[in-house]
């Protein structure tokens, strides 16, 4: 008998990998390497491969990839980014912390990506970067924003923060644009213990950027050619994540399976469940639409002993620390839209059967 579900419950992965956890630890400890190294740079070549990407430079957060990859293309003041309204505040916090200016567009209500027909309205002059969010691991329309980019000579930064492995017309997700930027956050499906991120890029030059960025902007050193920051991803966080990234298929595997459950468990209920527009979405989070009702289905759940969160309860534009810089009210409809319909179900890949019974049947009561 089931009588509750979290939204997630790490313990149980961890759990399944005890021992290697344990031993990379050991390894870490007896060697006495901290900082860098060969935990990070063997991290780094495992996650190309897995990407197919040319460079994969191991970084302190997600938070910070998207951050390093702005200096990395020197976008700062004078400068517009563009952001969809709907994502985690990082998107458009790192845009203000690289001295530039988030402007924010829309999503499509479908898969709640950015939508290139708002990106076209919202552009101005000064836009020299597009950053789509590849949300809840689904890839964004990204052929027309590319195009659209190619045009008009922007940078694309992709917030693939939700999506690593996630996969667009045979290319990974991040492995699209100019820099890709993952992280692995606990929560994301590639979860470090602690704070951890990724940037991947096929240039060169901005791999070296991000390479020097990261460190001060040092090389060799002591010898700074620019103001970077500390953005290493720890040694310890890279060979417990080396444990975890060979049974990353496996993990998506599973969440795959779980919503394949849900779908046809919820088929006959009035919540919108979510669309497939790009193929191979990883399922970071399930979320389905319920208008009207979102707020008393959350409680309800809550009740039931059933774990659910709203990602996002506030579109980007209408926070408080962008005032100044967003559109009013009503300005981006589909973005305010999802705040106020979205509800993200338990999708982790160890739930269990009884588990996703349990979770069904619970919503089906609700509609009773
Ligand atoms: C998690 C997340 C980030 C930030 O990653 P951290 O590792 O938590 O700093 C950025 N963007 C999106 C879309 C995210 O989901």
């Amino acid at each position: 008998m089931v009588d509750q579900v979290p939204l997630l419950d790490l313990k149980r992965q961890n759990k399944a990998c005890e021992a290697e956890l344990r031993a990379a630890f050991e390894r870490v400890l007896a060697s006495g390497h901290f900082i860098m190294g060969p935990e990070v740079e063997s991290f780094e070549k495992e996650c190309a491969q897995l990407l197919g990407a040319k460079h994969a430079i191991g970084v302190s957060s997600g938070t910070d990839a998207l951050l390093l990859a702005l200096m990395a293309l020197g976008i700062g003041p004078g400068d517009d980014v563009i952001v969809p309204s709907y994502s985690f505040f990082a998107t458009a916090g790192c845009v203000v912390r690289a001295g530039a200016r988030p402007v924010f567009a829309d999503v499509l209500p479908c898969c709640f990506n950015l939508d290139p027909r708002s990106v076209a309205r919202v552009a101005t002059k000064k836009t020299k970067a597009v950053m789509p969010v590849h949300l809840f691991g689904q890839c964004a329309q990204m052929e027309p924003l590319l195009e659209m980019a190619r045009e008009r000579d922007w940078r694309v930064v992709e917030d693939a923060a939700q999506s690593f492995s996630a996969r667009y017309k045979g290319r990974s997700a991040g492995t699209l644009g100019e820099l890709g930027c993952f992280s692995f956050f606990p929560s994301k499906n590639l979860g470090a213990f602690g704070d951890a991120g990724l940037v991947t890029t096929e240039d060169d030059a901005l791999a070296d950027r991000a390479r020097m960025l990261r460190v001060h902007g040092m090389k060799p050193k002591y010898y700074h050619h620019m103001v970077g920051g500390n953005f290493r991803l720890d040694a310890l966080q890279a060979a417990l994540l080396r444990v975890k990234l060979p049974r990353l298929a496996g993990y998506t595997e599973a969440r795959r399976r779980n919503v394949r459950f849900y779908r046809e468990a919820l088929a006959s209920l009035p919540v919108t469940l979510p669309t497939i527009c790009e193929p191979e979405p990883i399922w970071n989070q399930f979320v389905i639409r319920v208008p009207g009702k979102r707020d008393q289905l959350m409680e309800h759940l809550k009740k039931e002993q059933v774990g659910t969160e709203v990602y996002y309860p506030l579109a980007l534009h209408r926070q408080k620390c962008f005032e100044e810089i967003a559109p009013e009210e009503g300005s981006l409809p589909e973005s305010e839209r999802a705040s106020k319909e979205t509800l993200a179900l338990p999708v982790f890949p160890e739930l269990t059967t009884p588990e996703l019974e349990h979770v069904a049947k619970a919503i089906a009561r609700f509609f009773r």
